[in-house]
């Protein structure tokens, strides 16, 4: 039988805006010495700006940004609404067709005659695209039409109000190891993770990567000590699912983070991590 403070335990953190998913979770909580952390959404808002449109000589930023935008009419990835914002004109949705979204990499699409892509090193790499990058203060999106380099987009987020505090107070209460997991640029991450004081930081992963990543700690000997990973997108539901501890965004994060996550926050704080933590060793002192 569970013993009732379990019940306690799991009320006094949904109180507090984390949903406890079963018992068994508070004393896994209640041991976690590693969180893993993902970037977007996570421990950034995960509302991109766009900051800077480069042109390629003689093309005009405008036709960057509205090949862009139609390119990014139907995803729901940050990015892509951080684009949609940023283009004034009306998106014709008929003249789009053959959109495809890769993860970790972009976007394609047909519009009119032309293959847009709009993306990182990667999708332009595979797909046989030269770029040039000229600015290394955000995330960019190169653009290309028909296979012909039209310039980059310079997007940026801010890290969340609480994330910075929520490191120093998992490091003071024993977490021996906070890592950031991203698909993005290494100086991005490389600038986050240092602002925020994580002890280590691996960009430029794809969705499969964050799993081997985490695979990897899970396999590091750590004693009794269990893994928290931490994250919000579609993507992210593999490793919610691998790690010790899966806790997912609620408010921002999408229905396939929610269902494969252990715990879930519902008001996207990562500084709830740290309550939900305490409320699970209390619980597990209580217990004992
Ligand atoms: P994170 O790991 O930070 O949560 P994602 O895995 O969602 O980020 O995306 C990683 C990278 O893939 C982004 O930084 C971007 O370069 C590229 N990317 C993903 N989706 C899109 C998109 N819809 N449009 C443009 N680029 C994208
Ligand atoms: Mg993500």
């Amino acid at each position: 039988s569970v013993p009732l403070s379990f019940f306690g335990g799991i009320g006094g953190a949904s109180k507090l805006g984390v949903l406890v998913k079963g018992s068994n979770y508070l004393e896994l909580l209640s041991k976690v010495d590693t969180v893993v952390f993902d970037k977007t959404g996570t421990l950034t808002s995960g509302t991109f700006n766009v900051v800077a449109v480069h042109p390629e000589a003689g093309v005009d930023p405008d036709y960057v940004l509205s090949n862009a935008a139609y390119a990014e009419a139907f995803s729901d990835h940050p990015i892509a609404v951080s684009v949609r914002a940023a283009y004034s004109g009306v998106i014709d949705q008929a003249r789009i067709a053959d959109v495809r979204e890769e993860s970790g990499h972009g976007v394609s699409a047909r519009v009119d005659e032309h293959v847009i892509m709009v993306g990182n090193d990667k999708l332009m790499s595979e797909h046989g695209n030269s770029w040039h990058d000229c600015d290394l203060t955000g995330t960019i999106l190169h653009v290309s039409v028909d296979g012909e380099y039209v310039g980059h987009i310079v997007i940026a987020d801010v890290v969340k109000d609480d994330a910075a505090q929520t490191i120093r107070d998992l490091h003071a209460a024993g977490v021996k190891r906070c890592v950031m997991l991203t698909g993005d640029r290494r100086d991005v991450a490389e600038a986050v993770g240092a602002q925020l004081g994580i002890d280590e930081v691996r960009a430029q992963l794809l969705p499969a990567d964050k799993v081997s990543a985490v695979e990897h700690l899970l396999g590091l000997e750590r004693g009794d000590g269990k893994l928290a990973f931490v994250g919000d997108g579609i993507n992210d539901a593999p490793v919610l699912m691998r790690a010790d501890v899966g806790i997912a965004m609620g408010a921002m994060g999408s229905d396939a983070a929610i269902e494969a996550a252990d715990v879930v926050l519902m008001d996207d704080k990562p500084s709830k991590i740290a309550s939900a933590m305490r409320i699970a060793r209390k619980t597990m002192r209580i217990v004992w």
